[in-house]
């Protein structure tokens, strides 16, 4: 790799983290005016010229995760999923041969799958605190949202990534590390996680909980911040998030308990920002494949139902609305797939490296793409990113080069 943004041997002096920290976060206002700019603030602050305009295609990403393996998702003999089987799949164009590389340390698994395809490369990530199973991963390549939200004016809100509850380490996928791109260029989280957040800090200047509840919800935020130490916890979502989260409290109210949960959950979200917030880029995290783990196979089988109904409601969103209809590319691909041993205690895990954990798939459908083309030949899950570059109009400039063309209409 010759280009110096994306080689890490040709970079400029690598910046140590805590300059790299008060930099991007000075650029983003979240820090009090204090002391000149460093060499590092002014890297990474984003550049006031005037951007273009994004006009579109919109492309809605779908997770269809939490590990789902070819053959309850896209084999017609045995598909749990009959509307991206049999319908959605003949209207865009369908690479039935994509794989996850095989590369010595590399993982498949929901982390590692769901950045494979937002930075378009392969890295051997580990947890941050090193933490068994831990996917607190931090890209060091920019994401797709990044590149969108360097190349275009789009604000944070109308990039969006919908997370599952049981996923917190994946809160943090909004933004890489890259000291060209990042925080500035970061998207939005929907998730209950968020909302909950939001909540507790309304509630907290509401003044209407006793001292022993302030006490307790200012602990739990405290430990949120501390989480998410990348932004210090003063990443506020902003005006239209904070006025998304009130339209959801006064529909669900403030318990939890009302909403969908699951998977359902990520569809009602998602079916709510489409209409409410316009997003121009959204990833949509399925995630109760996963519940396999525990060892039923009804689990696994059934998520791939629900999550086959949420597509079918994204998909229907989408076309009811005259603005989205002609103007937005689905993307549809697992973070991984899973085992296929039929003599495994526990079936269908997906760490170990098996060949039908590497075995996934992937549609595109919308403008700008062929439709009712078939793909046997095989393809690669980190060519996804270039491929929405090249749909949506910026260079994916650190991913993995090779389009998928035969999608390219
Ligand atoms: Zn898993």
């Amino acid at each position: 790799m010759k280009d110096p943004v994306c080689n890490p041997l040709n970079r400029v002096s690598a910046l140590p983290r805590r300059t790299f920290l008060k930099g991007v976060l000075a650029g983003t206002g979240m820090l009090a005016a204090g002391g000149p700019l460093s060499a590092a603030e002014s890297l990474v602050s984003d550049s006031t010229a005037t951007k273009p305009a994004f006009r579109g295609p919109n492309v809605i990403l779908v997770r269809f995760g939490g590990g789902a393996r070819r053959r309850e998702t896209i084999d017609p003999q045995s598909t749990y999923s009959p509307f991206l089987c049999r319908e959605l799949a003949k209207r865009g164009t369908f690479f039935n041969n994509m794989e996850i590389a095989q590369i010595e340390g590399l993982n498949t698994s929901h982390g590692e799958g769901t950045l494979n395809i937002v930075t378009g490369k392969y890295d051997k990530y580990k947890d941050i605190e090193n933490k068994f199973l831990g996917a607190r991963f931090e890209p060091k390549v920019p994401t797709v949202f990044e590149y969108l939200r360097k190349s275009f004016a789009v604000p944070p809100h109308q990039t969006l990534i919908v997370n599952g509850e049981d996923r917190p380490d994946e809160e943090f996928y909004t933004f890489s590390n890259h000291f060209a791109y990042g925080i500035n260029y970061r998207s939005n989280m929907l998730s209950l996680y968020r909302f909950k957040a939001w909540l507790m800090r309304r509630q907290i200047a509401e003044g209407k909980l006793t001292d022993k509840q302030i006490e307790q919800r200012k602990k739990e935020l405290a430990k949120w911040e501390k989480v998410d130490y990348r932004t210090r916890g003063e990443d506020r979502q902003g005006q239209e998030l904070e006025a998304f989260w009130q339209r959801w409290r006064e529909y669900y109210g403030d318990s939890g308990f009302v909403n969908p949960r699951g998977d359902r959950l990520l569809t009602e979200l998602t079916v709510r920002a489409i209409k409410e917030l316009r997003p121009r880029l959204l990833m949509v995290n399925y995630q109760d494949c996963d519940y396999v783990h525990w060892g039923n196979m009804s689990h696994y089988t059934r998520a791939v139902s629900i999550m086959d109904e949420g597509l079918r409601q994204i998909v229907q969103t989408v076309e009811a609305d005259a603005e989205f209809r002609d103007n937005t590319v689905f993307v549809v691909l697992p973070d991984c797939g899973r085992d296929s041993n039929p003599f495994a205690d526990v079936p269908c895990q997906h760490h170990f490296g098996s060949r039908s954990a590497h075995e996934i798939f992937a549609l595109f459908v919308g403008p700008g793409v062929k439709r009712g083309a078939v793909v046997d030949k095989r393809v690669d899950q980190s060519q996804v990113a270039a491929t929405i570059g090249q749909l949506m109009g910026f260079k994916a400039e650190c991913a993995e080069q090779r389009v998928l063309e035969e999608a390219i209409a």
